[in-house]
């Protein structure tokens, strides 16, 4: 099938066009420079940016394509989770524009379209496929046998999210948001071993029970106590071995939940998507765990980890193709939508 896809949840308005598995066209337009200065993303502003950008996005993503709104089989769209602000300018975009042009549409769920995407690079899912899902919102480990029909929910953060704890980490250091990358570059420069930061959660939230949770906040603020001693003693922060330690306590948990989490289920195959699966300590530290493990680890190319509308159409792409209902035509956003929900009824 030939999908368009439209993505809106937080400060990317984004649209793509997919054919089965083939990538067609792509664009990206970020607010992400207008909210740097308030170090963080402003609602309003994105959802304005979102208004402004949403006509543009699409047009070119079906002119790129060479088509037209009644080439597409059925239109696919980000309805959670997300801001809300955000998530209603493209679910009333794209219901208008499957109204109009009288094609189905599904209103589908953001974080599975970041194991959706992965498709488009590497060809089909495996059955018994372990998902790594990691961004500035997300922290997940999800069990897929079939990506149309049914998620479980293996792992999730009990507190900060992966990219949040890298961001705020960044901001104690004085880097524009979003931070991520920034300790990215600098950890290459360290030393990881500099600073005894805690292994996140080690045990799940009641032991053995939910082996595969996670929690960032303690490794953030044993970092954010770590430099404000120093800085209270008046001597200078070492940043890059910041970053290096920070990098390493973050990266190790990751893989080795996720890997651990695949060897429980007998998966072979581990998919890592989200903003925050761009990070190279991460990349690293899986693609060694793997190779140990004999676990095949897939992380796409940078562009399609972060948010983008080629996740949300190859999704819709899957949905599609296993014969799934559409959502109704006036389903509601969802900016909670729980990840074992993978398209809106
Ligand atoms: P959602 O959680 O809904 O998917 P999001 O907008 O946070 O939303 P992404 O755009 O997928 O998700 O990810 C952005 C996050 O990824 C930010 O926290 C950012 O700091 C982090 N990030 C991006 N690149 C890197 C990197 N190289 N190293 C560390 N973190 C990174
Ligand atoms: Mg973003
Ligand atoms: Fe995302």
């Amino acid at each position: 099938p030939v999908i368009l896809g439209i993505e809106s949840t937080c400060d990317e308005t984004a649209a793509a066009v997919v054919r089965g598995t083939t990538l067609v066209s792509n664009i990206v337009a970020s607010s992400m420079e207008e909210h740097a200065r308030y170090g963080g993303v402003i609602p309003e502003i994105a959802s304005r940016a979102h208004a402004e950008a949403f006509v543009p996005v699409v047009s070119r993503a079906l002119a790129d394509a060479n088509m037209d709104l009644s080439d597409i089989d059925a239109i696919a769209v980000s309805a959670g989770p997300g801001l809300a602000g955000c998530l209603a300018v493209g679910v009333s975009g794209a219901k208008s524009l499957a109204w109009a042009a009288n094609k189905p549409i599904y209103g589908i769920n953001h974080v599975i379209g970041h194991v959706s995407v992965t498709q488009l690079q590497f060809g089909a899912l495996p059955e018994n496929t372990m998902a790594l899902i990691v961004s500035g919102g997300h922290t997940s480990l999800l069990h897929i046998d079939d990506i149309a029909r049914s998620i479980e929910v293996v792992g999730t953060t009990l507190d900060d999210a992966a990219g949040e704890c890298f961001d705020k980490v960044a901001r104690l250091l004085g880097f524009p948001y979003p931070g991520g990358p920034h300790i990215d570059r600098h950890a290459r420069l360290g030393d990881p071993t500099a600073l005894k930061v805690p292994m996140g959660l080690t045990q799940g939230r009641a032991g053995a029970e939910h082996p595969y949770d996670f929690s960032f906040s303690g490794v953030k603020t044993a970092v954010a106590r770590w430099v404000e001693g120093r800085r209270a003693d008046g001597k200078d922060i070492p940043v890059d071995d910041v970053c290096a330690s920070l990098a390493q306590s973050v990266a190790s948990v990751l893989s080795r939940k996720a890997i651990d989490a695949c060897r429980s289920r007998g998966s072979d195959t581990l998919i890592v998507g989200g903003g925050f699966s761009a990070n190279s300590q991460l990349r690293e530290h899986l693609a060694e765990a793997g190779r140990e493990a004999g676990v095949d680890v897939r992380i796409p190319e940078i562009k399609l980890c972060t948010d983008n509308g080629a996740m949300v159409a190859m999704l819709g792409s899957n949905l599609v193709t296993a014969g799934v209902a559409p959502s109704s035509p006036d389903f509601p956003i969802d900016s909670a939508m729980p990840l074992d929900s993978i398209s809106m009824a």
